[in-house]
């Protein structure tokens, strides 16, 4: 069989990118009688734990800007962040109807509020706040992540009406570290040669893991890996930059193309952190949950959306990245009224001040139609870089 170009694998992205019916997840549910399927919220939620349980684990990123929200704004006031909005929306439009049950990981009250409301709007649906620590201490929030996690375990069983052993644990942290890998591999691929894998295409690829099955997703990154590889782009005159502050509600794919075209090349990011939360392979030996746990704490990135008890070394992780990719500068994009990502973005500028790293901020929303100031506030961005750094 013949490798696929990079087109075709984005194109399909793209198809699963624009049905908010999730399709291939009912397909997925329809295929064999007795499948279930768990839709879980931005940032992070052991996903493997879902998979264990024969389960599909679905990622509902809200709405996007292809959406309407005509009932979502009279459950909210307008001045949050719109993926609740949107979220509700796909809830009571019917587009989530074949999902069993809802989880809701804790990043902000907004996220709270919206699983308290999910109980009351579907009661038939299994709901969930998933807690994960704010603790890392191994005695302290390890323990409390390990309970948790029984607890989801055991929900899940009894949903599955069956156990959950600690070898189908295990064998769901293997699929779920080789597909880590992955798409390590794809962005160490981007920050090396960014002009052979675009930001806006990468972004599809990574996502289409949200809706796929995890062993289908792998063999995804690898095709779109080793054609993009194999392909011939023209190199741009592009700086590079790392886009960060994203947190729950993704950016519309137009702001990452326009970014690119703009003359910046992305070779860092943290959208969709659940599929990069762990930076490292969990263990496959001794107890699974423990080791879950200990990744959590241990092997995790400090992003902007995890908690950092350790003030000297808030915002470090940017610094890092610049290093590590080889980036010339940080554009920070945050959902507007996101209280999480604004509320960080000061303690983080200063980090990149002192380490004289030029950056820049705006903010978006899901739907956000307009790119032109974006384009030329980043276009502005990228010819100071150039300048700057040929000075
Ligand atoms: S985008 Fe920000 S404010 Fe909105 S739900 Fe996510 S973390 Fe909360």
């Amino acid at each position: 069989m013949s490798t696929p170009q990079t087109s075709e694998i984005v194109a399909r992205c793209q198809a699963l990118y624009e049905d908010l019916n999730f399709t291939a997840a009912r397909e997925w549910k329809e295929a064999e009688p007795g499948r279930k399927v768990i839709g879980f919220m931005p940032i992070y939620i052991p996903r493997e734990i879902i998979h264990a349980a024969g389960m599909l684990p679905l990622g509902i990123l809200g709405g996007g800007d292809q959406l309407e929200v005509i009932h979502g704004d009279a459950y909210y006031q307008s001045y949050i962040c719109r993926i609740p909005r949107s979220t509700i929306e796909l809830g009571v439009s019917g587009r989530l109807d074949f999902v069993d049950g809802m989880l809701f990981p804790s990043i902000c009250d907004v996220i709270r509020n919206l699983s308290g409301m999910w109980k009351v709007m579907f009661p038939g649906v299994y709901s969930k706040y998933f807690d994960v620590p704010q603790n890392y201490e191994d005695e302290v929030g390890g323990r409390f992540y390990v309970n948790e996690m029984a607890e989801f375990r055991r929900d899940l069983e009894e949903m599955a009406g069956r156990k959950i052993t600690d070898d189908d644990l295990r064998r769901s942290i293997g699929l779920y570290n080789r597909n880590r890998r992955l798409i390590r591999e794809l962005y160490a691929l981007r920050a090396r040669t960014p002009w052979k894998a675009p930001a806006a295409e990468v972004y599809l690829v990574v996502r289409a893991g949200l809706v796929l099955p995890v062993e289908e997703h792998s063999a995804l990154l690898e095709q779109y890996i080793a054609a993009a590889e194999a392909e011939d782009r023209p190199i741009r005159d592009n700086c590079r930059i790392v886009l960060t502050g994203m947190f729950c509600e993704q950016p519309p794919l137009n702001l990452i193309k326009s970014l690119e075209l703009a003359g910046c090349y992305i070779v860092d990011d943290d959208l969709l952190l659940v599929t990069r939360w762990l930076i490292d392979d969990v263990p496959l030996d001794g107890d699974p949950l423990h080791n879950l746990s200990q990744a959590f704490l241990h092997q995790s990135e400090s992003t902007a959306a995890k908690y950092e008890p350790d003030q000297e070394e808030k915002g470090k992780f940017l610094v890092r990245a610049v290093k590590r990719t080889g980036a010339e500068g940080v554009i920070f994009a945050a959902p507007s009224f996101c209280d999480p990502a604004l509320l960080d973005r000061p303690m983080l500028q200063n980090v990149l001040t002192r380490a004289n790293i030029p950056f820049i901020a705006f903010k978006y929303a899901e739907n956000s139609g307009q790119m032109q100031p974006i384009r030329e506030q980043a276009g502005t961005f990228a010819d100071s870089i150039k300048l700057w750094s040929a000075a």
